[in-house]
């Protein structure tokens, strides 16, 4: 696993984060973020990041000596009675006045008892915290998020090897997870096969329909390779492809080339979805391209940037995330192109290319 990254680096902006929101300190539960901002790669563990510069891990018995070889910078505080009663005494020892904790990550029920626990802190719910220091990835993550993309294209170029009438999408799927486990990484979803009218759900199962002739086959796939992830999409064409195909297949081609070429740092992620968008509209398929344009990838298949009509973020560099522009033809098929860009100082370079 991966534990080169500069985390002393990256407390001491999640510090500053905490600062500008006015809190005292900052309970982080979600297991990606401690990992990203500890090291620690075990599950349940949790840290308390205080702005006057104190932090703690908390973990029990289990995993205290995987921590300790791990953590540096943080008090080990090994959790006893329950993880409650830890914070309780942190709360009280450090006399923490205004804790904010990651509302999207904690459940209400821990909530409401750490609000009874707790009768002298103000317990602020904030989202996206370290999911936005997340986004903007280090050259450390570049160069794992590249390696995963490598390992991905070369199973795509197995994949598209074994498309051949006759074989299931479920087998081509188990094949690719399979090649995927030999070089060393593993699934980050489930691939998806999904071959003519199939083709047309987003997030199809691959399923025991057999690829048949003169028909198009989605495939979507990606790997997490020493915890960084990757996220493609290719169409493989069997044979004759009618010309409505061939149609949808331009104009997705289209949008996705006028959205690798307008992405820059400092432009708003939304304006990329809503370039791509208005193209597909004007051809007259608006109705058939549902989901957003794309995600950020990293620690997590999908994560911050996530570049939609509504996004609020704004591109920087070392962003990196999929632009991945679609035609769904509900009972006749789809087409769908995945890319994953890195945006650099003066425009993107595209990943996967
Ligand atoms: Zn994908
Ligand atoms: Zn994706």
């Amino acid at each position: 696993m991966t534990r080169t990254m500069d985390y002393a680096r990256r407390i001491r902006l999640f510090r500053e984060e905490v600062r500008k929101h006015r809190l005292d300190s900052f309970l982080v539960t979600n297991e990606t973020n401690v990992s990203y901002l500890s090291g620690f790669w075990g599950s349940d563990a949790a840290l308390l990041v205080t702005a006057g510069g104190k932090d703690f891990f908390l973990t029990d018995s289990r995993y205290i000596e995987e921590a300790a070889e791990v953590i540096k910078g943080f008090v080990l505080q090994v959790v006893e009675k329950s993880t409650y009663k830890t914070i309780q005494d942190l709360a009280k020892a450090r006399r923490l006045k205004k804790t904010g904790f990651e509302s999207m990550n904690l459940p209400y029920e821990v909530a409401s008892k750490l609000k009874e626990l707790l009768p002298d802190t103000r317990l602020v719910p904030i989202r996206g915290l370290v999911e936005g220091t997340r986004a903007v990835k280090e050259e450390a993550e570049i160069k794992l998020i590249k390696n995963s993309i490598r390992l991905t294209k070369e199973v795509l170029k197995a994949a598209l090897g074994f498309v051949r009438c006759g074989v299931s999408e479920e087998s081509l799927s188990k094949r690719i997870e399979l090649e995927f486990v030999k070089k060393g990484a593993h699934p980050a979803f489930e691939p998806i096969v999904a071959s003519g009218p199939d083709s047309s759900r987003p997030h199809a199962k691959a399923g025991g329909r057999k690829i048949s002739k003169n028909s198009v086959v989605m495939i979507d796939i990606g790997c997490n390779l020493d915890g960084y992830n990757s996220d493609m999409t290719r169409m493989a064409f069997l044979g004759r492809v009618n010309d409505k195909f061939k149609k949808i297949y331009n104009i997705v081609r289209k949008a996705r080339e006028l959205a690798l070429d307008m992405i820059r740092p400092g432009m708003r992620a939304a304006k990329v979805d809503t370039a791509a968008r208005g193209y597909i509209e004007k051809e007259g398929f608006g109705a058939f391209f549902g989901h957003s344009l794309g995600h950020g990838v990293g620690m997590e298949v999908h994560e911050e940037p996530t570049i939609s009509k509504n996004s609020e973020a704004v591109l920087r560099p070392g962003m990196v995330f999929t632009v991945e522009p679609a035609i769904y033809i509900p009972g006749f098929g789809g087409v769908r192109f995945e890319d994953m860009v890195l945006v650099t100082e003066k425009g993107c370079e595209v990943l996967t290319r």
